[in-house]
């Protein structure tokens, strides 16, 4: 029955099969930015995250229509607001977008010039680049904070916010057929984006995971694997956490940087050409957790300091 990989996939940019999870039930690995799904219902599709490559969400679009001609597409669900799981959205219209209202207020929040960042993202591949001219954002038209049920027929559809990730990441839990869309909760031999993360929430979610214990768990970003990736990614995150250790020695932020990106650098693979932009996104994730420990021991010592969602980093994965 389990059909798990667990082979990275790192900058595939080609347009492979869907596979079928259940019966219904399809994602896709093959395409850059996420792992987008969707799930046959009596009334309609519901999909699950869009691809950041307009030919690949066009290609998504006509593997969906191929596999289900002439059914209208009901949702779109986005984990969280992140590039490579809602700037896709366009493709789908005239879906109905649903994700977390933070979501909302991240997406409406886009302006032409992250636009201009997302295309000097690809400007090693010009090909991608020219492709993203025509960005439309088109942000949720209908938001939850908490949880919301799509009911249709058979069809149990529940989305449930966990956070951790960011303050909008939501999963998407198919309780009939085992599986879960976990979004960026779970990362499978890869570094997790970490610069708009809440460590104790993401701990909460993966503890989460593992209480529902759903047999596929369909990671944001690669292949579909089981309730055992989710305890590497939270030994990840305690790691992150022992900048603790470093505040309490009187250590600034530069410091505890500098003293863990090299171990941290060790615990996923690395492509070399990859090396640097890791290592960025480590210390992304290094800055904010650093705040969310000050912010832990400054409410432990009885000071009042400003929430952390005041400081977002650059919008990524
Ligand atoms: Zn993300």
């Amino acid at each position: 029955m389990a059909r798990r990989r667990s082979a990275v996939r790192i900058g595939v940019t080609g347009l492979g099969k869907r596979e079928e999870l259940a019966p219904g039930v399809f994602i896709n690995t093959f395409y850059r930015g996420c792992t987008p799904g969707f799930i046959y219902t009596e009334e309609g599709i519901v999909l699950v995250d869009s691809p950041l490559i307009p030919t690949q969400a066009m290609d998504w679009r006509a593997q969906i229509e191929e596999e289900y001609p002439d059914v209208p597409f009901l949702y779109l669900i986005n984990t969280d607001h992140h590039r490579g799981h809602a700037l896709g959205n366009q493709y789908f219209l005239p879906v109905k977008v649903i994700a977390h209202e933070r979501a909302h207020k991240e997406m409406s929040g886009y302006t032409e010039n992250f636009k201009e960042r997302v295309r000097n993202s690809f400007k090693r591949e010009p090909e991608i680049q020219t492709q993203l001219n025509n960005i439309v954002i088109v942000p949720p038209h209908i938001t939850f904070t908490q949880r919301a049920n799509l009911l249709y027929g058979e069809r149990r559809i529940e989305l449930i916010y966990v956070g951790g990730h960011t303050p909008a990441t939501s999963i998407v839990w198919l309780p009939d057929e085992s599986v879960c869309f976990v979004g960026d909760i779970v990362w499978v031999d890869q570094h997790p984006y970490m610069a708009q993360g809440n460590t104790l929430e993401w701990l909460r979610a993966l503890a989460f995971l593992r209480e529902i214990e759903a047999e596929y768990l369909v990671p944001g970003h690669g292949p579909v694997c089981g309730v055992d990736a989710t305890y590497r990614v939270g030994e990840y995150i305690e790691f992150m956490r022992g900048v603790r250790d470093y505040y309490r020695a009187g250590k600034n932020k530069n410091e505890t940087k500098s003293g863990l990106v090299g171990e941290m650098l060790e615990w996923f693979p690395v492509p070399p050409e990859r090396k640097a932009k890791i290592e960025s996104q480590i210390k992304s994730g290094l800055n904010r957790v650093f705040r969310e420990i000050q912010r832990e021991e400054e409410e432990a010592s009885g000071k009042v300091t400003a929430g952390l969602d005041d400081d977002n980093e650059e919008d990524f994965d």
